[in-house]
Order: C-alpha cells, then sequence, then structure tokens
C-alpha cells in the first residue's frame, strides 16, 4: 500500500475540518498548513472571549486601568502578525500609502474613547434618572448587557448616516478605505465616532453603567473594530449568522450604494434583521476592486484632508445620491 505523502496528510486533514474555505493547491508543509489552521479557528474566539476576558480580570483584580491600553495595542500588533500569516486577501496586506493616516486615525480615535471614559464622573452629574443597572450581575454580564444595548444605538446611527448627507460626509471617511483590515476598522472621522458613541452610550449613562463596565466596552469595542475589518481568513461557522464578523462587514464595504446598503451592525446582527438590511453571499468573493466610493473614487487620503472633506460643502452632485 502506498504512503500517503505529508503534504496530502495536510490537505486532507484540513480539507476535512473546512472544507468551503481553504483550497490548497500550493506545497504545504505540514507545520505551516497546521499552523494557518490554528490561527484561522482560534481568532474568533481570542478576540470575542480571550481579549475581553483578560479586561475583565485586569478589571476585577484591581489593576491599573492602563493595562487596557496595553492589552488593545497588543491585540493591534496580534491582528497585524496574523492578518500576515494567515490572510484572506494578500493584497489588502499591501499599503496604499495608507498606514500613517491610519495610525493616526486609531491614535486620536482611541485617545478620544480614554477621555470620554475619564468625563465619566462629570457626566453622571447630568443624569437625572435613578441607577436601573444591573450592578450584581458578575462582570462578565454586565459586559455582556452593554454590548448589546450599544449594539443598537451604534448599529441604528450607523443605518442613518448612510441616509442623510451631513452624517455620511462624515462616514464617508471610514468607507474611503482602499484595502480591508483589522487596523482600518478604527479608521473613522472624530465626529461620526462621537455620533455614534453619543447614540450607543446614552441609553447606558441613563441606566447608570459603572465607569469600569464603561471602560471594558471602550475594549470590546476596539476589539470587535479589528475583528469586524480582520483579513484573516478566521472561522466564524454559524455565528456568521449572528455576529458582525468580517465575513459578513465586507459586504458593507462593497463601494455602490445599493450593494453596500446592508450590514450595519457592530457587534451582531440583530438590529439588521430588524432592518432588513442583513445580507451575506458564500460565494461572493470582495476584493480591492470591491472597495473604497463609487461616488468619490479620488476621494483624499491624507489624514487633515479627510477631517476636513465633510466640511467643503454639500453640493457635490455625487452625494445627492446618498441622501
Ligand atoms: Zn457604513
Amino acid at each position: 500500500m502506498n504512503a500517503i505523502p505529508e503534504i496530502h496528510k495536510c490537505n486532507i486533514y484540513v480539507a476535512l475540518l473546512n472544507k468551503k474555505c481553504i483550497v490548497i493547491s500550493n506545497p504545504y508543509n505540514k507545520i505551516e498548513c497546521v499552523m494557518k489552521f490554528l490561527i484561522r479557528l482560534l481568532y474568533l474566539p481570542l478576540f470575542t472571549i480571550g481579549g475581553n476576558a483578560i479586561a475583565i480580570a485586569v478589571v476585577s483584580q484591581g489593576h491599573s486601568k492602563l493595562w487596557l491600553v496595553v492589552l488593545l495595542i497588543t491585540f493591534i500588533a496580534i491582528a497585524f502578525l496574523l492578518e500576515r500569516a494567515a490572510p484572506f486577501d494578500k493584497t489588502f496586506n499591501q499599503s496604499r500609502g495608507d498606514s500613517g493616516r491610519d495610525f493616526l486615525h486609531a491614535l486620536v480615535n482611541e485617545s478620544l474613547g480614554i477621555l470620554s471614559v475619564l468625563s465619566f464622573p462629570l457626566l453622571v452629574l447630568f443624569n437625572p434618572l435613578p441607577s436601573v443597572w444591573p450592578d450584581t450581575l458578575p462582570l462578565w454580564g454586565q459586559l455582556l448587557l452593554a454590548v448589546f444595548i450599544v449594539d443598537i444605538g451604534i448599529t441604528l446611527a450607523h443605518f442613518v448616516s448612510h441616509r442623510i448627507n451631513v452624517l455620511w460626509q462624515l462616514h464617508a471617511v471610514h468607507h474611503s478605505v482602499q484595502r480591508m483590515y483589522g487596523f482600518n476598522g478604527l479608521m473613522k472621522h472624530p465626529l461620526h465616532q462621537l455620533i455614534e458613541t453619543v447614540a450607543g452610550t446614552t441609553p447606558l449613562l441613563l441606566m447608570g453603567i459603572p465607569q469600569d463596565v464603561l471602560m471594558l466596552l471602550l475594549v470590546a469595542v476596539g476589539l470587535q473594530l479589528l475583528l469586524q475589518h480582520s483579513n484573516v481568513a478566521y472561522f466564524t461557522g454559524p455565528f456568521k449568522h449572528l455576529l458582525a464578523v468580517n465575513v459578513v462587514h465586507r459586504f458593507h464595504h462593497i463601494n455602490n450604494a445599493k450593494e453596500g446598503d446592508v450590514n450595519f451592525g457592530l457587534f451582531t446582527q440583530f438590529t439588521d434583521y430588524f432592518l432588513g438590511t442583513r445580507y451575506y453571499d458564500s460565494v461572493k468573493k470582495i476584493t480591492i476592486a470591491n472597495l473604497g466610493i463609487e461616488d468619490e473614487p479620488n476621494y483624499p487620503s491624507a489624514y487633515l484632508q479627510q477631517l476636513m472633506t465633510p466640511f467643503r460643502g454639500y453640493d457635490d452632485p455625487a452625494n445627492e445620491q446618498k441622501i
């Protein structure tokens, strides 16, 4: 009986476990093959459960909150590394002169996020309502509740941003991306981030959410944005029908308003099911050619220009289609 070559054993092994997602035609060695498989398998639980579990441990054990910043930076680095090890599309990893700009967007937006959490004691003063927040729940339960509530508010604000021109002008910065990779999930106009934040967190503040849970929520949003825009071809299984994962969110970045007017969810797809905007196609593959804004192919790519573009006026005929 002929022995099965190592390469074919590996192919069979991976193909059996994921017969749809991997097309193996190049010679893989067994270690590389298994490592790639493990990255794809563990990526989703690492970002959804692992990252948040570490954050909860940091807060519940009373460590310095600066560790949450370290945690987020570490996960950004992990995202960069694993996107190179197991990419969905290798061309998405190639810089298009956007790396420095995306770094500035992430730095400014995450800093503003931290500032807004730090301003929490001030915001609480303006809450006229008694707290109804279930602070007897374990921290993970409180975080889960906050995630579900913020998901509805941010998803609705996102949905509306594709229908009201002044909001679209701010949100267009995020849709101008020319490739999909985790880091550009953090790339958005700061004013639009503020609008989404207000829409998502106002109900939580009125309910009396504690500052610690708000901090954990900030980390959870950061991890989710990395996951949602990730260029790692991670396995999603049935979760692609529930969570706002990358295979679903890529359709939202299709460059024409008709096809891209789907999948607005941040964490889950529940609000999209409610709005009738949930869409998934297992066959269509999104490439560089599908991304960007069809009506504005020359959208500015420099950081300061992107901050100013929404204020240049609303008389661009191409933008009228977004109203
Ligand atoms: Zn959008």
